[in-house]
């Protein structure tokens, strides 16, 4: 009887020991800073309260090309590339454009593009494609809209007609290049890329091979850690309007800290 009475006591204790070590909670080690507030925008594809507004359909001082003009509350290619005059690392850019209608195939139907850097673009395009295929734009895969020119087609099409306006979100993060005497002689850390288009992924957390030319392979070139925004003059009259960016953390740049996860 003696013996099963400490039975019975030995479960519950064991049990009862189990029970304490479960409710124990994680935590990483990490003194984590407080997130600071941001208050999103009341309106769908606004900006929220820590966004850098670049263009909000009647302000054009924050971009340096004064040949780029607003009409109907929306800026227009003018002559010559337009780029921001604020420098950015990794950030979070929104930006609506429309492309014209227009009937044209290949790299002529209404080019333009998202300059991360002025290296790295993503472009714009008019490539539309009719579900039922009856009218397929035609250029090669990763140069149509929404690709990481010559390097990767979007994942799918998520294109509107011309003349009628689309959004980019784009996730940048930033390369780290070891650069000595004006050459790149390590990429420590490549950058990386995402893109949403009209809500769409189309881009997933691709790794850059280096700046997207278009006569030469990609390649690391040298330049500064902090660009400009640059939106591309390719003879088309692109709209753009509702432009914001967000300068964002890295998460992964800073090395490991040391830590011993615990309980307590
Ligand atoms: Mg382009």
């Amino acid at each position: 009887m003696k013996t099963k009475r400490f039975l019975v006591i030995a479960i519950a204790i064991v049990i009862g020991a189990s029970a304490v070590a479960l409710a124990k909670d994680w935590r990483s080690g990490i003194a984590w800073t407080e997130p600071k507030a941001v208050t999103p925008s009341e309106t769908l594809g606004g900006a929220p309260s820590d966004a850098i507004v670049l263009f909000d359909g009647k302000n054009t001082s924050e971009w340096d090309n004064e040949s780029w003009k607003v009409v109907d509350d929306t800026m227009i290619v003018g002559k010559r590339d337009n780029k921001t005059k604020k420098k950015f690392g990794s950030f979070q850019l929104h930006i609506e454009f429309a492309v014209p209608a227009n009937d044209k195939n290949g790299q002529g139907a209404g080019n333009s593009g998202v300059y991360l850097g002025s290296q790295y673009e993503v472009q714009i395009l008019d490539s539309y494609k009719d579900p039922s295929g009856s009218k397929p734009k035609i250029t090669y895969f990763d140069g149509q809209c929404g690709s990481i020119y010559k390097q990767r087609p979007p994942q799918v099409n998520a294109c509107r007609k011309g003349g009628e306006w689309q959004s980019y979100d784009i996730i940048f993060n930033r390369p780290k290049l070891q650069i000595e005497n004006g050459k790149v002689v390590k990429v420590i850390r490549p950058a990386y890329i995402t893109v949403f288009q009209n809500g769409v992924l189309i881009i997933n957390h691709h790794e850059l091979e280096g700046s997207t030319a278009y006569e030469h392979p990609p390649k690391y070139e040298p330049h500064e850690e902090l660009l400009p925004i640059l939106l591309q003059d390719h003879g088309a009259p692109i709209k753009f309007k509702n432009i914001w960016i967000r300068e964002i953390q890295d998460d992964n740049t800073k090395p490991k800290q040391e830590r011993e996860p615990y309980f307590n």
